[in-house]
């Protein structure tokens, strides 16, 4: 499988080449987070716009510095996520965690995968599925990690941050 794992890596490094939705928002409207990986000195800043309305994500741009797999993770995050509904955001963060964990623990010969499938029924990883190769370094998998973790963090705080 030489030739996936090259197309993955070249999608990798386009993003970190050319991260996608980068600069910042009036905040507020926009919330902005921030979020570390402190085991490789990763650094993610997310602005994220929530529509109260209609509960989408309207616009999101990001902004920080780290490794290839940090930075690459945030940029397609920001675009698997920009104008989905929080409910899909929620599946999608699930899904991408569930890529991260199981294929981990296919590789130490746990589990046959089969939650992994139900976790993705439904749901486009896209270039997100690029990143399912980290695995089998586990300790970047934090870097992969990162962006999500920090999304869920700042889409908590919008939620519970008081109404203007
Ligand atoms: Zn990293």
């Amino acid at each position: 499988m030489a030739g996936l794992e090259d197309l993955y890596r070249e999608i990798i490094l386009d993003h970190y080449r050319s991260p996608r939705n980068r600069g910042e928002l009036e905040v507020p409207p926009a919330h902005k987070v921030e979020g570390f990986n402190p085991l490789c000195g990763d650094e993610v800043v997310l602005y994220i716009d929530v529509d109260p309305e209609t509960e989408t994500v309207r616009d999101i741009k990001i902004a920080g510095q780290g490794c290839s797999i940090s930075q690459a993770s945030t940029s397609m995050m920001s675009s698997a996520v920009k104008g989905k509904s929080l409910a899909e955001v929620h599946q999608l963060t699930r899904a991408f965690k569930a890529l991260m964990s199981i294929h981990e623990s296919k590789l130490e010969g746990e589990g046959d995968g089969s939650d992994l499938e139900a976790e993705l029924e439904g749901v486009r990883l896209g270039d997100l599925e690029a990143l399912q190769g980290v695995v089998k370094f586990p300790v970047r998998i934090k870097c992969a990690t990162l962006a999500w973790n920090t999304l869920q963090q700042g889409l908590d705080e919008a939620e519970h941050a008081p109404s203007p």
